[in-house]
């Protein structure tokens, strides 16, 4: 119900740009299909899933002669169901972390603005909230803001954060978080870093960095790379997905402010485009504004 809500307006949408796209017809022809990519394209689904979607719905109607504009929904449910399913499992319902990692180490990262801060604190309140004992650690400290910024979400969560002056290396903030966890006994350990695009070399020697002298401590840390993307932003989000993922191994995504835009087609289009699951999604600016991605339920709120 809360992700009802929460994609209100992507839904909204997408379905007034879909009815106008059928409007009068019978059956999918060329022109639905122009109509229906043009839909695609301007929910940010990206030109390369787009194309995808559209292959898949002609060969449909090439194999079956005729199909329905009624039936259209359906097939197009299946078929982002079906794309989604290539690197999202779809099972997860809780903000559980797996049973043989601890401290599970969760490296963030993503450029200013986005919503990484909140993200991080949104995920230390739900973790929390399932038991789970969190360590933040403020290892972006390349702007004072951000150290800051993180220290409040630690304070509203009460979680123990680790944290240096501005300027200092995010390497040792990170290698201090981490053996402080270990100390703690802690389950989770959530890494904020620095996400300075302008510099590509110098973002992938400190995320390099960063993880280096964590496994110090951690052999196999970090567990997760979680790339935070600003949903909103549609192919801005994509160019920095392409920016992270060459300078790191990111391993998942969180895709935030869902709420606020007409455009969460771009779930879609990231996930397929770079292959990487959507772990949870962000529909508002609260702790509790925050949901583990479920591929089935996205694509009925979607289509219901
Ligand atoms: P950072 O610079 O990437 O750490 O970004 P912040 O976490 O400071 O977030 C930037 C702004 O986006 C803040 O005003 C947040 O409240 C807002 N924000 C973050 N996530 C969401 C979301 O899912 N929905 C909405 N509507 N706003 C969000």
């Amino acid at each position: 119900e809360n992700l009802d809500k929460g994609l209100e307006k992507s839904k909204a949408s997408f379905f007034d740009k879909m009815s106008k796209a059928v409007a009068g017809k019978a059956k999918v022809d060329e022109e639905v299909l122009d109509d229906l990519e043009n839909v695609l394209i301007s929910s940010d689904v990206g030109v390369g899933t787009t194309i995808k979607i559209i292959k898949a719905i002609e060969e449909r109607v090439a194999r079956d002669k005729y199909l329905g504009t009624d039936e259209l929904n359906l097939i197009l449910r299946e078929e982002i169901a079906a794309l989604l399913s290539k690197t999202n499992s779809g099972d997860a319902t809780d903000f559980s972390l797996p049973n043989d990692k601890r401290p599970y180490v969760i490296m963030v990262v993503g450029v200013n603005g986005v919503g990484k801060t909140t993200t991080i604190g949104k995920l230390a309140y739900h973790f929390k909230k399932s038991g789970h004992k969190v360590v933040l650690g403020a290892a972006d400290t390349f702007r004072a803001a951000a150290i800051d910024q993180l220290q409040v979400w630690a304070d509203r969560t009460g979680v123990p954060i680790i944290k240096q002056k501005m300027g200092s290396d995010p390497a040792s903030v990170a290698f201090d978080t981490v053996q402080s966890a270990v100390k703690m006994n802690a389950d989770v350990v959530l890494i904020d870093t620095a996400g300075r695009l302008h510099n590509k070399v110098n973002l992938m020697k400190e995320l390099t960095k960063v993880k280096m002298v964590m496994q110090k401590t951690i052999p196999d840390a970090p567990h997760e790379v979680l790339l935070v993307l600003d949903g909103s932003t549609g192919q801005n989000a994509f160019e920095q997905a392409k920016q992270f993922t060459a300078a790191t191994e990111v391993t998942s995504l969180a895709v935030t402010k869902l709420d606020g835009t007409a455009k969460g087609g771009v779930v879609i289009g990231i996930s397929d485009q770079f292959q990487i699951p959507v772990k949870y999604i962000g529909v508002g600016e609260g702790l509790e504004d925050l949901q583990v991605f479920n591929k089935y339920e996205f694509v009925d709120s979607f289509f219901k």
